[in-house]
C-alpha cells in the first residue's frame, strides 16, 4: 500500500461496461484508498423510481422522481466478501438488483434529470473532500472533481464491453442475449454522451485508456506508471 504518500484524487470516467469498477477497485485496494462507484448512486434512485411506479412502460415521471428524492437515503456500506461496498437505500442493500437489465435500460434518463444530478454530485463531492478517493462515472473529471489530480478517460470496443457485461450477468443467472446487451451498452452511450447536464466527454487533462484488449494487470501496469509519474 502506498497510503503514507499525498492522497489525490483519481477520477475514472468512461462508456459504459469497459470494466471502470474493476479497475477503480483494484487501484482502490493498491493504494488503499476509497471507492466510490458513482453508477451505483444513479441506479439506485432508478430502481427507487421503478419501484414507486414513476417509470411506467419505459416513460420516466421526472416530476415524480424528483419528489421521491428526499426519501432516498443513499450509503454505502464495505463488503469484505466482494472487497467493495454495497449501496443501501434506507438503510436495504439493493446491490445486486441495481444491476438488473430493467435498472439498466432506464438508468440513462434518470440521469438526465438536473434535480438527480445535484443531489448526487453534492454526496459525491462530500465523500472526496478529504481526498484519497477513486471515483469512477460519466463526470468525475469533468464536473464532481475538475481540480482531480489524475483523471483516466476508459473505453473498449462497444462488442468487448458487452461481452464481457453478458458474461457477468449470465454467470449470476439473469436471462439475458448478447443482442439486448449491445443494444443497452451502446443506447446508454449515445443518451450518457449527447444530454444536456454534464454530458459524458473526455476532460482535456485526462489520458484515454483503452482496454479491448488488455489484461486487468496489464491496466494496473499502465496506471501505476502514471500515478508514479504524479505522486513520486
Ligand atoms: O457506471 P454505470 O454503468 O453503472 O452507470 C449507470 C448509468 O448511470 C450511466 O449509464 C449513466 O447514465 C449514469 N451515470 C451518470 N453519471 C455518473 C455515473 C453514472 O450519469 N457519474
Amino acid at each position: 500500500m502506498e497510503s503514507a504518500k499525498q492522497k489525490i484524487v483519481i477520477a475514472i470516467d468512461g462508456h459504459s461496461s469497459c470494466g471502470k469498477s474493476t479497475f477503480a477497485k483494484a487501484i482502490a485496494a493498491r493504494l488503499g484508498y476509497i471507492f466510490i462507484d458513482t453508477g451505483a448512486m444513479y441506479r439506485a434512485v432508478t430502481l427507487c423510481a421503478l419501484e414507486a411506479g414513476a417509470i411506467r412502460d419505459g416513460e420516466v415521471d421526472a416530476e415524480r422522481v424528483v419528489g421521491l428524492l428526499p426519501q432516498i437515503n443513499i450509503s454505502f456500506r464495505f463488503n469484505a466478501e466482494r472487497g467493495a461496498s454495497d449501496v443501501y437505500v434506507n438503510g436495504q442493500c439493493v446491490e445486486p438488483r441495481i444491476r438488473s437489465i430493467e435498472v439498466s435500460s432506464a438508468v440513462s434518463r434518470i440521469s438526465s434529470i438536473p434535480a438527480v444530478r445535484e443531489k448526487l454530485v453534492a454526496m459525491q463531492q462530500q465523500m472526496g473532500r478529504d481526498r484519497g478517493v477513486v471515483m469512477d462515472g460519466r463526470d468525475i473529471g469533468t464536473v464532481v472533481f475538475p481540480d482531480a489530480e489524475l483523471k483516466i478517460f476508459m473505453t473498449a470496443d462497444a462488442e468487448v464491453r458487452a461481452r464481457r457485461r453478458y458474461d457477468e450477468l449470465t454467470a449470476k443467472g439473469d436471462k439475458v442475449t448478447l443482442e439486448e446487451i449491445l443494444e443497452n451498452v451502446i443506447a446508454r452511450d449515445k443518451a450518457d454522451m449527447e444530454r444536456e447536464i454534464s454530458p459524458l466527454r473526455r476532460a482535456a487533462d485526462a489520458v484515454v485508456l483503452d482496454n479491448s484488449r488488455m489484461t486487468v494487470e496489464e491496466q494496473m501496469e499502465w496506471f501505476m506508471e502514471r500515478y508514479r509519474q504524479i505522486v513520486g
